[in-house]
């Protein structure tokens, strides 16, 4: 962190400012210009208070130089996390696909559709048993049904599942859950965040509704402060002036992003993010392009019956000629 002192601050004050930085623990590097002092502040400034010093009436400035997420970010950490679950892996090279309906609704659609895109080369079943929705008068999931629903279709297909968290104290039905879903409703749950850094499961962390990706990667370091580094970043898109034709704005230039400043596996939702069935299996396959290392699909056997997020997701069919295109893509980034 940098500050930049107003020409004409006294030698006093400046003096003070620095022997009050040095109690927080601070290392000060001072550089005496011909008109202006700058201080080069060295050390854990994660929890320096910015506004604090800015506000002071000898300071012109306060510039960050190193990044606040210090367990997320690469410098610390420069090796790409691997998110291992059985005999499926995501980031560090390994993709894997994430598909199912948006909500559990029944045994057989549960079963059937984890069938339909085992084939298809999914390597995880996702199904919504709590559900976030906008009305309360919506379908809110099978709740406690819908988990053991999944954990059914697991058991007769083998496929790790993916489910969603809404309400820390429901914590216990999730014990055999492979991956906890945190929502884009819950991104900055701080507390849940904190709850969920005490347990050894993997994270799928969503992206807020309008989150940045400084707020994405500070959500990830809430988790990762707390114990668990298992923390898997997904872009689902994000809100923003259009509405009208996509549901929210696919932020894609964000896998890119991600993967300089974190070692943390980047996983993308073309669902959420677009709203459309027809606009899925191209957006997966730029996701892919992008270097995603994983990409979820919502599938559905019957789309226009869903009891949520029809509109958006793929029959088993289109879901397998997705997979085969994202596949493909992946084979010609490997050369
Ligand atoms: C979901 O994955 O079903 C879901 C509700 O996603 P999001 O939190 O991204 O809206
Ligand atoms: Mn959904």
């Amino acid at each position: 962190m940098i500050a930049v002192l107003k020409p004409g601050a006294s030698r006093e004050r400046t003096e003070h400012l620095i022997s009050w930085l040095k109690d927080q623990g601070l290392g000060v590097h001072v550089s005496n210009g011909e008109f202006q002092t700058v201080l080069g502040l060295i050390g854990n400034t994660a929890n320096v208070d910015m506004e604090m010093i800015q506000s002071l009436d000898i300071v012109e400035k306060v510039t960050r130089v190193s990044d606040p997420f210090k367990a997320a970010g690469r410098k610390f950490h420069p090796e790409d996390t691997v998110v291992r679950v059985g005999q499926a892996a995501i980031g560090g090279g390994e993709f894997s696909l994430i598909a199912g309906p948006c909500s559990v609704e029944t045994e057989e659609q549960i079963t059937f559709v984890a069938q339909e895109v085992k084939k298809a080369g999914a390597a995880f079943l996702r199904g919504g048993a709590f559900k976030p929705r906008t009305s309360p008068y919506d379908f809110q999931g099978l709740g406690a049904e819908g988990i053991r629903l999944l954990l059914e279709a697991k058991r007769a297909t083998g496929l790790p599942i993916v489910t969603e968290l809404m309400d820390i104290r429901t914590l216990d039905l999730f014990e055999d859950v492979d991956i906890i879903q945190v929502g884009a409703r819950n991104t900055q749950n701080f507390d849940m965040l904190k709850e969920l850094g005490k347990t050894d499961k993997p994270i799928l962390l969503k992206r807020g509704l309008a989150g940045t990706i400084k707020e994405l990667l500070m959500s990830a370091e809430y988790i990762m402060a707390s114990g668990n580094e298992k923390v898997i970043l997904c872009e689902r898109g994000i809100r923003t002036y259009e509405s009208t034709y996509t549901r929210n704005t696919l932020d894609l230039s964000v896998v890119p992003v991600l993967k300089r400043l974190t070692h943390l596996p980047v996983v993308v939702d073309p669902s959420h993010a677009t709203g459309h069935t027809y606009l899925v299996e191209s957006m997966a396959m730029a996701a892919a392009a992008a270097g995603a290392d994983g990409i979820m699909i919502e599938v559905h056997n019957d789309p226009p019956h869903a009891l949520c997020d029809g509109a958006q997701s793929l029959t088993p069919e289109a879901f397998a000629r997705a997979a085969r295109r994202i596949f493909k893509i992946r084979e010609a980034m490997a050369e």
